[in-house]
């Protein structure tokens, strides 16, 4: 199955529970616009490099086409694809009015000199003229793109307004870079008591030590929570007692991993996946917990920070199972929403400080936490469909 159609599986599942119209289903299955550029760039060797660009705007009845722009060599329409249909349900299941849409280029960025790159960010901004702009489509950062490359496209665009995740001395707002693990926070928080039979379970488990794994581990330690085992590409470390969360991002930020910290086991990610605890944290790769190890998961419940840890296989196994699953759609959602803010906040030229936007970001995560939880107990099913019947719900409601 495509990353496409597996995107779009999700969907039909939900749909069929909530009595979603077949004619809005039809329209949700296929991006509104798919756009792909030819990107030539001047080499610093003086010779021409072509690159194939991406922009799938899958739904704006909501608001202005919202997604990131990512660099990678296995970027092509397909994922581009799927990843625009899942920035649609995002967008509606945190609240916000925007839709959903995503672009890419099909590059290695780490072959290409910081010129090379400005050159070819610029170029796709270019060659994007008419296809994105601030009440049409704004990009933002995805993998392998940071603020760097928002502020180059504001910059060739003029306007910033067309993109968010800028540096903050380029319109970007307060909050942005601790906003999905802050909103991962919130959403858990709001759930805990609901999530937890046995409140003893709180523990902690986390895949991931980059900016969403670590600011929620930070998070966590902040609320007294215990955090027994976090790991990075190079492994895990675990101590049952709980981790110095503070100590230990010293640890990373001195040695470049988390391995071999004092008073810690090191493990493999494997065994960090399959540890016995409360809460367990993808929060780096897709595809992490499948139909082979699921049925070995011990964790209560799994916080989706990272986008698509959980394959369809593994969800079915994983709800058997009892385990709940908070779906990424709503546990990353912080990110895409203080996104919007900053939108928000240069649309009509204000810059609010890093306490107001906490502020509403709190409120929107709660409010959408408590909309997917009243949808899974409606229809008796999992958070994952609670999440898109509540998007479905107000995707149709926008479009009527
Ligand atoms: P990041 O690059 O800052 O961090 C990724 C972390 O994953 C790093 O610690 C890296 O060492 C670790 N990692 C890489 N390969 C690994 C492996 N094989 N096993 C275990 N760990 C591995 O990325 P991030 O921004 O924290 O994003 C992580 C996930 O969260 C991604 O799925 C991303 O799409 C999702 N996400 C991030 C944001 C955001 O605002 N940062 C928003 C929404 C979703």
């Amino acid at each position: 199955m495509s990353v496409h159609e597996n995107a779009l599986n999700q969907i039909y599942r939900a749909a069929s529970l909530a009595g979603i119209s077949q004619d809005v289903l039809d329209i949700l299955s296929i991006p509104m616009r798919e756009v792909r550029v030819s990107i030539p760039v001047k080499m610093d060797n003086g010779e021409q490099r072509i690159f194939e660009g991406f922009r799938v705007q899958h739904n704006n009845w909501r608001g202005p086409y919202k997604g990131g722009i990512r660099y990678h060599n296995n970027v092509d329409l397909d994922e581009v694809k799927a990843l625009a249909t899942w920035m649609t349900f995002k967008t509606a299941v945190a609240g916000i009015p925007m839709g959903g849409s995503k672009g890419g280029v099909t590059v290695n960025p780490k072959e290409l000199s910081e010129g090379e790159l400005e050159r070819l960010t610029r170029g796709w901004t270019r060659a994007m003229h008419g296809v994105i702009g601030p009440e049409i489509d704004v990009p933002a950062p995805d993998v392998n793109t940071t603020p760097r490359e928002m502020a180059w496209i504001a910059d060739e665009f003029g306007h910033p307004a067309v993109v968010t995740g800028k540096p903050i001395e380029a319109g970007g707002s307060e909050g942005r870079g601790v906003a999905t693990a802050t909103g991962g926070y919130y959403v858990f928080d709001k759930l805990r008591d609901r999530l937890f039979v046995d409140p003893e379970m709180g523990t902690i488990a986390i895949q991931g030590f980059g900016n969403a794994g670590r600011i929620f581990a930070g998070l966590c330690a902040r609320h007294e929570l215990k955090v027994i085992a976090v790991s990075d590409s190079s492994g895990g470390v675990y101590n049952p007692e709980g981790l110095d969360i503070t100590a230990l991002q010293n640890h990373k930020d001195s040695t470049h991993s988390v391995l071999d910290f004092e008073g810690a086991e090191n493990i493999t990610n494997e065994q960090l996946l399959e540890l016995e605890c409360g809460v367990l944290v993808p929060a780096a790769l897709e595809n992490v917990i499948t139909e082979e190890n699921a049925a070995r998961i011990k964790a209560k419940v799994v916080l989706e920070l990272a986008n698509g840890p959980t394959t369809p296989e593994a969800d079915d196994i994983l709800f058997e199972k009892g385990v709940q699953v908070v779906p990424d759609v709503l546990a990353n959602s912080g990110g895409v929403t203080v996104s919007y803010f900053e939108w928000d906040q240069n649309m009509k030229g204000e810059h609010w400080s890093e306490e107001d936007v906490d502020a509403k970001l709190k409120e929107l995560m709660h409010g959408a936490a408590e909309e997917v939880w009243a949808r899974k107990l409606k229809y008796s099913t999992d958070l994952r469909r609670g999440a898109f019947i509540l998007a479905l719900e107000r995707l149709d409601s926008a479009r009527r």
